[in-house]
């Protein structure tokens, strides 16, 4: 079976680092490893709007941002195909058909949606687009025929529901739709990066983040905010490292080699949390080692992103081509599945049978 890969992001903000962390080098990682026959990479306006509705203009203006950012961190247009969701019109006609095999109450479940729905106020109104995004994202995975979907956690519910369509779709109309597999980082502090706040997750819609594309000097600003253990008051106060947003960034970035670089007078993360246990080490010492590490892993992907933003002509023809070739693919896939449910009322005269 052919190995296809389908993830992407709202182009609701610039891309941070949890996106990285908990997707973005996981893919390149991926794209890179050759055992992808497709790539595919969608930039998902239309999802956004469905909680941007009065916001077209954002969403618009994200769509370079996040391409800028695709590029900057390794992401090849030569390997993979990136696109804009709303320009392949055959996603919403899938939507359509599969919203009939999927429960109200069913929806109500879906713990990320449940959440969302709590951080963005929506409980007294839906909008009845954004209740059913996990049903269009399960029409995106299945359009490209996708067997991998590498994204960060908060994604495992959405892939389930996904599943749960390709076998309700399969048993009703025969077997025509490809059964996704989730790619979580392997990394587990990966897999969702707390915000700078420390919040549950950094997110685009909660400000709390750190961007790809931050200055240096704004993230040695971001990080030096942080918030750590509110009981460490005293530099000889033994403090916590698990739920820390600063050890959990660690976590996620930190490498063997960047302490005989940062930080010579520790050998490991390991040593460094004991110590910060123990008491006895501040939070600026290890905030100034955390924004060291971030900015030495986020540098090259700043200085890219400065190359691509004087090159926006190509990035514009990259997503119009991507755009089209994943039009193409998508098209294949609408026709398999009007063909399963017997409703493809003129190709070889159907409708007179
Ligand atoms: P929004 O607030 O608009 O939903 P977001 O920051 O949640 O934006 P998305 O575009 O929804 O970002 O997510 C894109 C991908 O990035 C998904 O695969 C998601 O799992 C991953 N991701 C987003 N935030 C984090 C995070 N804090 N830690 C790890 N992975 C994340
Ligand atoms: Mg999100």
């Amino acid at each position: 079976m052919k190995q296809v890969i389908l993830t992407g992001d709202r182009p609701t903000g610039r891309l941070h680092v949890g996106h990285y962390a908990g997707s973005l080098r996981e893919r390149v990682k991926l794209q890179n490893s050759g055992s992808f026959d497709e790539i595919y990479i969608m930039i998902a306006d239309a999802q956004a709007l469905t909680d941007n509705a009065e916001h077209p203009e954002k969403v618009r203006q994200n769509i370079m941002q996040v391409a800028l950012d695709y590029l900057s961190c390794g992401i090849d247009p030569e390997k993979s195909t990136i696109f804009i969701q709303s320009m392949v019109p055959q996603l919403t006609e899938l939507s359509f058909y599969y919203m009939n095999l999927v429960t109200v109450s069913r929806l109500q479940r879906n713990p990320t949606v449940k959440s969302e729905i709590q951080m963005r106020n929506f409980e007294a109104s839906i909008p009845v687009g954004f209740f059913c995004y996990p049903i269009s994202q399960a029409a995106d995975i299945t359009a490209f025929g996708a067997t991998a979907v590498p994204a960060g956690e908060d994604q495992m519910p959405m892939i389930e529901q996904c599943r749960e369509i390709v076998h309700k779709f399969n048993a009703v109309y025969g077997e025509t739709l490809t059964e996704p597999q989730i790619i979580l980082p392997e990394n587990a502090s990966c897999c969702r990066l707390p915000g700078i706040d420390g919040k549950a997750k950094m997110s685009k819609s909660l400000g709390n983040c750190i961007y790809l594309s931050d200055e240096p000097k704004e993230i040695e600003r971001k990080v030096m905010s942080m918030f750590t253990d509110p009981n460490h008051i005293k530099v000889s106060d033994p403090g916590r490292v698990e739920g820390n947003p600063v050890f959990l960034y660690l976590d996620a970035f930190c490498e063997p080699e960047d302490f005989s670089q940062f930080l010579p007078e520790y050998s490991s993360l390991q040593e460094l949390k004991e110590h910060y246990q123990r008491g006895g080490l501040g939070d600026i010492k290890v905030k100034r080692f955390l924004s060291q590490v971030l900015q030495s892993r986020l540098q090259p992907i700043y200085q890219r992103r400065k190359e691509w933003e004087q090159r926006l002509p190509e990035v514009y023809e990259m997503l119009y081509q991507g755009s089209m070739a994943a039009r193409e693919r998508a098209e294949q896939t609408l026709e398999a599945v009007r063909h399963a449910m017997k409703i493809d009322y003129f190709t070889q005269s159907s409708l007179l049978q």
